[in-house]
């Protein structure tokens, strides 16, 4: 069965997601949502969009009376997420969020809610879950080939330009290169190791205090323990360029990835050799690999549900208390 996505937010990600979708063996754009008229017009003629399939962010609600889409796919500014997601929800439509999925966990947890209630399944963008120099590490860490872990490093980070954007406005954003970048460095933590961590303490620094207001986080540097006794070491940035790493130690091996998380592709090697899995285009494998989440029931390798994304935000939570306080932080997330 095939998975027809609508897509809520023309920028510049849900533009790399509509190119990506047309490579998909069994995902199709079938539909818009935008508050921008002239780039409805654009899509429509270059993805052969039905009028009847193109929505606003003030009529999409009708979207419950559209038999042709099957999901939304939010890709919008971080603190519209929550509302826009619960809509599609109570539109009786599966929803498909950007990361960070919300802007605390709270929220996360409120999308989680409603997303459950109407019988609907919420998904995280996080397609780096499906990417294969990935998963082979995490094959080879699950085979024993890294034997028992002990240490994660995770450097993510890139110079961010125009001071006016919306990732810069906390309103907007929730947070500055935590809730953006620093993100995919809390995630690798988690699948690479294999465990949750259990605490967390983190040390905040700026730069620049104009750019990066209050409520704009610039550059983070954050640990974890985890219950096996392995550690972990990260930072998250807007303030350097080039920085996009993975390492993982353990007692009869390692694995190094640079890039780590960029679009691609991602290289790396580990003490057995280079990886060498094929390169793909993450978001085609993403969709194809979320409809078969979805109408199948398959279960991924490395969860992409909306509890995974609640569990993502409970650290960014932890780690902005542990910045506040100076204290290590305890986590409990099951
Ligand atoms: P963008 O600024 O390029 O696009 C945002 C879109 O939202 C635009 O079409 C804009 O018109 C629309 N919008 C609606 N209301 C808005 C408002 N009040 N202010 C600003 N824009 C508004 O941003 P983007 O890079 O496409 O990011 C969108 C989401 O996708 C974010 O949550 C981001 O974290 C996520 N993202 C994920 C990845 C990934 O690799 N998974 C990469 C980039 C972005």
């Amino acid at each position: 069965k095939t998975l027809r996505v609508a897509i809520m937010g023309l920028g510049s990600y849900g533009t790399r997601v509509a190119e990506a979708i047309q490579k998909c063996a069994r995902t199709k754009l079938v539909g818009v949502i935008s508050g921008t008229p002239s780039k409805v017009e654009d899509w429509k003629s270059k993805y052969n969009i039905p009028a009847k399939n193109c929505y606003n962010y003030e009529n999409f609600d009708a979207i419950k009376d559209n038999p042709d889409i099957d999901a939304v796919y939010v890709i919008t500014p971080n603190a519209q997420h929550k509302d826009q997601v619960i809509r599609v929800a109570k539109a009786g439509k599966h929803a498909i969020c950007e990361k960070p999925m919300a802007v605390n966990a709270a929220d996360g947890q409120a999308m989680v809610d409603a997303c459950k209630a109407a019988g609907v399944q919420l998904l995280i963008g996080y397609r780096m879950h499906f990417e294969p120099n990935t998963l082979e590490v995490i094959r080879m860490r699950k085979a024993g080939e890294f034997g028992d872990i002990r240490f994660f490093q995770g450097l993510c980070g890139f110079v961010i330009g125009d001071p006016t954007q919306w990732r810069l406005n906390p309103a907007l954003s929730g947070g500055g290169a935590m809730m953006d970048i620093g993100i995919y460095a809390i995630n690798g933590a988690r699948y690479m190791i294999g465990e949750e961590p259990i605490w967390v303490t983190a040390q905040e620094t700026k730069s620049n205090p104009d750019k990066f207001i209050e409520g704009i986080d610039e550059t983070i540097t954050f640990q974890f323990g985890f219950a096996s006794g392995a550690t972990a070491s990260c930072l998250s940035t807007y303030y350097m360029n080039n920085l996009d790493k993975f390492y993982l130690n353990g007692s009869k091996g390692w694995a190094e990835m640079q890039p780590s998380t960029g679009y691609g592709p991602i290289k790396g090697e580990t003490h057995k050799g280079p990886l060498s899995e094929p390169i793909v285009t993450h978001q085609t494998v993403q969709m194809d690999e979320m409809a078969a989440i979805i109408f199948d029931g398959k279960k991924p390798e490395v969860p992409v549900n909306g509890e995974e994304g609640v569990k993502d935000m409970k650290i960014i939570d932890a780690i902005f208390k542990a910045v506040k306080t100076g204290e290590k932080v305890s986590l409990n997330l099951g």
